[in-house]
């Protein structure tokens, strides 16, 4: 068999931080606001979208480096204090030379925790329209063709969102959901056919800890193949990863608009079987993982 097609997203909308298939119009509504990576303009826009304007950006590279200078400045000063307090009650030995080191180490943490805290954060996305009617209750069925990028399961589905947590809680910078196709059988005995492609999640996804480094950033170098390794202020930015996976055979919920699709078995059983029919997807399906 065939491994269903996904298309590789090479875009950004940026107004919620959904990646997209080239040519892809987000489902988020408003007017669309969608950028490519691989388009050096565009990609600079996707950069101010996040980062904001050259000017403010310079800024956040300044206070950054306030910060680095004022950990050095610091870690000295701690030093030498640290030093003169172990010479003060113990005179000249080894112990100066532990004191001054803890001193610094102390020193240094405080100044960068500081540093961090005075640092830029960039800009989260807006929020998704609340989902709508998402009732259609069954169970997922498919063959796993996918690697989900930060836990690196082998799955039919997967939601990613890259974030970062600043002083007012988690800024979205990018979110993916998509999938290699499944059946969802359903309790009424009725089939829904999602086909490959993207999906939204009705809920958030689970914080993941045990992040596969090698396979995020293959993922991330796969999205963004432009950026520099020296690129300071970059589009993907988080340091915080969350992450939904879908199996086959997981209870789930599924909302959206579908249609009803017929077609025969095959055409020699035309006149004695009833036709086939399923549900299908018009646009991106919505899905609940039932825990
Ligand atoms: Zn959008």
């Amino acid at each position: 068999m065939t491994t269903p097609a996904v298309p590789r997203r090479c875009c950004l909308c940026l107004r919620c931080r959904t990646a997209l298939f080239a040519g892809g119009v987000c489902d988020c509504g408003g007017t669309p606001q969608v950028a490519c990576f691989e388009v050096p303009a565009e990609r600079e826009a996707i950069v101010e979208a996040c980062w904001g304007s050259v000017a403010e950006r310079e800024q956040v590279r300044r206070i950054a480096q306030r910060g680095q200078r004022r950990v050095l400045a610091t870690s000295m000063g701690s030093f030498s204090l640290g030093g003169t307090v172990a010479y003060g009650l113990a005179g000249l030995g080894p112990g100066v030379l532990v004191w001054g080191m803890l001193g610094s180490l102390t020193g240094g943490m405080l100044a960068r925790h500081k540093g961090i805290r005075e640092r830029k954060a960039p800009r989260g996305a807006e929020a998704l329209p609340v989902v709508g009617d998402v009732s259609l209750r069954g169970t997922v069925v498919g063959e796993h063709h996918l690697v989900s990028p930060a836990s690196a399961e082998l799955c039919l589905a997967y939601s990613l969102e890259l974030r970062v947590l600043a002083g007012d809680g988690e800024r979205v910078m990018y979110r993916d959901a998509v999938t290699c196709g499944f059946v969802a059988e359903l309790g009424t005995g009725e089939m829904v056919q999602v086909p490959a492609g993207r999906l939204r999640f009705a809920d958030e996804a689970p914080e993941i800890l045990d992040v596969d480094n090698l396979e995020l950033e293959a993922y991330i170098d796969d999205i963004d193949p432009h950026r520099m390794p020296s690129e300071e202020l970059y589009p993907l930015h988080f340091n915080l990863v969350r992450e939904e996976v879908l199996f086959s055979g997981d209870e789930v919920e599924l909302g959206g608009t579908f249609e009803r699709e017929t077609r025969a078995k095959n055409s020699a059983a035309l006149y004695r079987d009833a036709a086939e029919s399923h549900l299908r997807p018009v646009g991106v399906p919505v899905v609940r993982r039932l825990r």
